[in-house]
């Protein structure tokens, strides 16, 4: 399945990624926990007959998405293999972000992988144990997932880290960047904090340090074997544009294809735009940082809330924006997080809040003012 040649009306038929929180259930209580995860499900967690059909409904996309199976922790549903099995039976690719918990053995990744998974997904924040640890919650959480990746790479499974960056581990880019290095993984997403969930407790790191950690990233990007991309800060496409670099450009700053197959969203990707969020219980998002509640599985259609609810609409139109991201020049390529915009200012399509770029001008605010 080839992403890279999605124009903008496949995306307003289309999501790219589609998300499915499986269960909130976890053993887990991350600080920055977008779903602010429970030990046990919720009783109204979609059923299997009904993730089935919400599957059997995904698959009729005119362009087949990628499902990620989501949480919670995945693994704390009893009928999650199943449910994977279904959904490669229906032509959909399948990827899984397990928590770091006793479940995720080596033989339930071989299970997900007989399965049928395509990739894992694999949080670290941190370089040690004690940076990683601590913004987990738990000591072990850093060797449990070292023990993960070295688990994926003996699978021969695709993998996906996932970092979320704050004020707790922004010094750690560097550190962190090379520890992958070594860990034989396709690519490192790095998430800029919303503050929904149990994020609010935590601090996002400042405006101007974005363009920081975004130059660490570019070079990241240009010599390491594995590609990056950031999610929930779009500016960073711009940034790399800025700088006459390709953002789809793959491991060494090289277009290789196998990236763009998959590995990577194209440029423009954002919340409703190529990307949708279905909640535990059936709640449809545009995305899982973005809580606009826009309708309800089984009661409402994906495909039909997708295509034409008026706020995935909106989120597609770079042109209806506000404020500096409504008059920027890179609004078609970035268009900011919408996420964080409706988290700090109540309304998805204002400026990217924590962005510092002056449209037209190619230079850079100063100092972002926080109202918030
Ligand atoms: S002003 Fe908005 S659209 Fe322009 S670069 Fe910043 S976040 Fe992106």
């Amino acid at each position: 399945m080839s992403h890279a040649d999605y124009s903008r009306s496949d995306f307003d038929q289309n999501p790219l990624m589609f998300y499915y929180e499986v269960t909130m259930a976890c053993d887990l209580v991350c600080k920055h926990c977008r779903a602010s995860a429970q030990e046990q499900p919720h009783p109204e967690q979609l059923t299997k007959g009904q993730s089935k059909m919400l599957i059997d409904q995904v698959a009729t996309f005119p362009r087949r998405p990628m499902m990620v199976m989501t949480g919670g922790d995945p693994l704390k549903r009893p009928d999650l293999f199943e449910l994977i099995r279904y959904a490669v039976d229906q032509q959909l690719q399948v990827a899984l972000t397990p928590s770091a918990t006793p479940l995720a053995t080596l033989e339930a990744f071989q299970q997900a992988r007989d399965a049928g998974v395509r990739r894992l997904g694999i949080s670290l924040d941190g370089a040690d144990p004690l940076t990683h640890d601590a913004f987990r919650g738990w000591e072990g959480s850093f060797e449990r997932t070292m023990g993960m990746l070295q688990n994926a790479r003996k699978l021969n499974m695709g993998v996906q880290v996932n970092t979320t960056i704050t004020r707790r581990n922004v010094h750690q880019v560097d550190a962190m960047a090379e520890l992958l290095a070594a860990e034989g993984i396709a690519m490192w997403s790095v998430f800029f904090l919303v503050p929904v969930g149990r994020g609010v407790e935590e601090e996002r790191i400042k405006p101007q340090e974005y363009e920081e950690v975004f130059q660490r990233l570019w070079h990241h990007a240009q010599t390491k074997p594995y590609s990056v991309k950031t999610t929930e800060a779009p500016h960073y496409r711009r940034f790399v544009l800025q700088r006459g670099g390709d953002p789809l450009a793959g491991p060494q700053g090289k277009d290789d294809s196998a990236a763009r197959r998959g590995h990577r969203a194209p440029l423009g990707v954002g919340d409703g735009k190529g990307i949708m969020f279905v909640s535990h219980t059936g709640e449809i998002f545009p995305a899982g940082f973005l809580p606009l509640l826009c309708g309800r599985f089984p009661q409402d259609s994906v495909v039909d809330i997708y295509q034409n609810h008026p706020s995935f609409r909106a989120l597609r139109d770079p042109d209806g924006l506000k404020g500096r991201c409504g008059i920027c020049e890179y609004r078609h390529v970035c268009g900011g997080s919408r996420a964080r915009a409706y988290a700090l200012t109540g309304d998805p399509l204002q400026t990217e809040p924590d962005c510092v770029y002056v449209p037209g001008q190619d230079h850079l605010i100063d100092r972002v003012e926080r109202p918030w």
